[in-house]
């Protein structure tokens, strides 16, 4: 697919083409983001010179480790962990934790040059950074989980703090992952300091509302696109994909909101239920069981289940991929909105390749890219990060409000960028315009650092 390219920014994206050779997801992201930018420079001359688009591309810091580790037979394993600290111009790095054989250097960066972008538009003072293990936690019992966790957190405690960098969750890593790698902290360190982690338990310094942030946080986005085209949930069939902490809180709050959502999946299927997904029994068999949804039609005996098929092949109005990256292509696109598919809102990240992007920018339907959809998450982080601070806990409805302001703050501020630079309904101009702005300016702000 052909690259759309300002000319100044052209030879930049060359250079990190040059400099990463083999990381395709990183390459990915970086070239969504720079398609955007040839306007900033016009009307910023200045980030040229200073060189901040170049700067913006190349980590601060990249931190790659061994984890050895003991599994349940006594078998030593060994694992691969990685720290991207991608900018701290805003803020300490922040970003989640990722455990998935997939995980490799690309995918890090990837992750973590969006996030410098998302935490940008949350107006919050956090910079960005991922991390994560091609550890599988899949199949491993409670203790092998531990033994991991431990040794992964022996060596990256040295790299954190709540002035230097903040992991949370992401793929494979939830509340249990969290509290063991909170634990060790507080062993090595010797020091119980809440803000150098979030997505903790809430009865030991965690916020309530982190856990269902990213899932309420998009639908409030895709709320507001529709709202901006004088529309709403209500009555709507929608499609989520994934069946993990961003998909099963993107369902409640979307049934909250009047929709209807009829399939969720796991990387061996998905599952199609006309009624509307049943959310207390898919809580049960995926947050309690820690089952795979397959099982759900044990329980629902009029759904389908799908194993390996293609969930985008179900007709619906919105969209909501909150599984993994590239799970919605051109073809993919195109049948969503053949189908009547009317919004997009990107839970997971990067979830639609470029040839999908250009399709619902075509279509001229509302489409929210993750880094402004899917913010709500490491917004509530932040915000949980201002309550250890304060060494204070706010409440279910206050934390929810504060974090429905975000999402709309954010939601009109990607909008007026997009009218402000002549491509009005572009989200994806808006997000990585705004996003890059604020990045930018405290970059020019410090000097050559
Ligand atoms: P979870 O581990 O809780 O759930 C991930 C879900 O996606 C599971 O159903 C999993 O199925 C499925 N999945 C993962 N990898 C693949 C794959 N390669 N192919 C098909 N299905 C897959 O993760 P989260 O819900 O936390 O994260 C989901 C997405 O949201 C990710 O892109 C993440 O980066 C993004 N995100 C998460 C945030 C958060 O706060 N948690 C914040 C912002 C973005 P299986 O069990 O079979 O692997």
């Amino acid at each position: 697919m052909a690259v759309n390219m300002d000319e100044k920014v052209a030879p930049i994206f060359q250079e990190v083409l040059n400099r990463n050779p083999g990381e395709i997801e990183f390459h990915q992201a970086t070239r969504e983001v720079l398609e955007s930018l040839g306007p900033v420079l016009v009307k910023h001359p200045e980030f040229t010179h200073h060189k901040i688009i170049e700067r913006i591309c190349e980590p601060e810091r990249q931190i790659i480790f061994r984890v050895p580790w003991r599994d349940d037979k006594g078998e030593v394993q060994i694992n691969r962990g990685f720290r991207v600290e991608f900018n701290s111009a805003l803020g300490p790095y922040k970003g989640g934790l990722r455990f998935h054989p997939s995980v490799y250097l690309g995918i890090i960066k990837f992750l973590g040059f969006e996030q410098i972008f998302k935490n940008a538009l949350t107006g919050l003072p956090i910079g960005g950074g991922k991390g994560g293990s091609d550890f599988d936690p899949k199949g491993k019992s409670d203790d092998e989980i531990m033994s991991f966790c431990q040794s992964f957190m022996t060596e990256l405690y040295r790299h954190l703090g709540e002035h230097t960098d903040v992991p949370a969750g992401d793929i494979g890593v939830g509340g249990r992952e969290i509290g063991y790698m909170f634990g060790q902290y507080k062993r090595i360190t010797n020091r119980w300091e809440a803000g150098m982690l979030t997505g903790k338990g809430t009865d030991w310094g965690g916020s309530l509302v982190r856990t269902e942030a990213t899932g309420y946080g998009a639908t409030f986005f895709v709320d507001e696109m529709l709202k901006a085209r004088k529309d709403t949930f209500g009555g709507k069939v929608c499609s989520v994909s994934g069946s993990g902490n961003v998909a099963i809180y993107t369902i409640e709050k979307i049934h909250e909101l009047g929709g209807k959502v009829v399939t969720c999946s796991d990387s061996n299927g998905y599952i199609y239920d006309e009624k509307g997904i049943d959310l207390v029994l898919l809580q049960q068999l995926k947050e309690v069981e820690r089952r795979r949804i397959k099982d759900y039609l044990q329980y629902r005996k009029h759904a389908q289940y799908v194993a390996k098929g293609n969930i985008w092949e179900i007709p619906c109005q919105v969209a909501m991929p909150s599984a993994t990256q590239n799970e919605i292509n051109g073809a993919d696109a195109e049948m969503l909105v053949k189908n009547g598919c009317i919004a997009v809102g990107e839970g997971a990240n990067m979830p639609t390749t470029p040839e999908g992007v250009k399709v619902f920018l075509d279509a001229q339907i509302a489409y929210g890219p993750g880094k402004a959809a899917n913010a709500g998450g490491v917004a509530t982080s932040a915000l949980e990060m201002q309550q250890n601070a304060q060494r204070d806990s706010w409440t279910f409805e206050y934390t929810e409000k504060r974090l429905q302001d975000i999402m709309k703050h954010i939601h009109e501020l990607c909008y007026e960028t997009a009218i402000e630079y002549g491509t009005p309904g572009n989200y994806v101009n808006g997000a990585n315009i705004a996003g890059f702005i604020r990045v930018a300016k405290a970059m020019v702000a410090f000097g050559v650092v």
